[in-house]
């Protein structure tokens, strides 16, 4: 069943882009965000494949097809997305609608301060397993009750009119739901 897939989680670590512990601590937030959701999480390592950047899509389908059930890919190769306009697209993460894969990239979210990094790898990494779990967006801002943005937010229009998340909405965000996202959950993933 989709909810006994969900709730075993694969952090896949492509490479060496964190440390285990780092890793460790990573799947430590996660399953206090999921809650019971998540029953268990294992710590997978692959080989990097060695480029420098990948098309989201390829990565979250190799995942898939390669290790298999719900997966966390953490790379530290840019994540590219070619489909959406004549550009490259740099993404800082991307969940799959195929799958049940998502991936998030080391690379454009690095700071100076190797504990921002690490939390924003964290928050994006909260975001795209939300998607995961099928919580969609939200536009403009959204607190939960820790009284930061819930993970799902992703800020308002950029100056390009498109809407999209920067480092500083990221940075915004906690590493809790907010009530409206934790419904959705409660309902969609209700255990029988
Ligand atoms: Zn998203
Ligand atoms: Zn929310």
């Amino acid at each position: 069943m989709e909810q006994t897939l969900l709730s075993r989680l694969k952090l896949v670590r492509i490479g060496r882009p964190i440390s285990r512990p780092e890793l460790a601590a990573m799947g430590a937030h996660i399953r206090e965000a999921f809650a019971s959701l998540l029953q268990s999480i294992k710590m997978v390592d692959l080989e990097p494949p060695g480029v420098d950047r990948i098309e989201a899509d390829l990565l979250t389908q190799a995942l898939d097809h390669h290790v298999g059930g719900h997966i966390l890919g953490i790379t530290d190769a840019d994540l590219l997305d070619s489909s959406t306009s004549d550009s490259f697209q740099y993404m800082f993460g991307c969940k799959d609608n195929r799958n049940h894969v998502a991936v998030v990239s080391t690379r454009r979210i690095a700071s100076p301060d190797a504990t921002r990094s690490i939390t924003r790898l964290l928050k994006v990494a909260l975001h795209e397993l939300g998607h995961n779990f099928g919580l969609t967006h939200h536009y403009g801002y959204v607190s939960a009750p820790d009284g930061a943005y819930c993970p799902m937010t992703k800020g308002d229009y950029n100056r390009h009119g498109e809407r999209s998340y920067t480092r500083s909405v990221i940075d915004a965000r906690g590493f809790r739901f907010c009530d409206g996202c934790h419904g959705f959950l409660r309902l969609a993933h209700k255990s029988s």
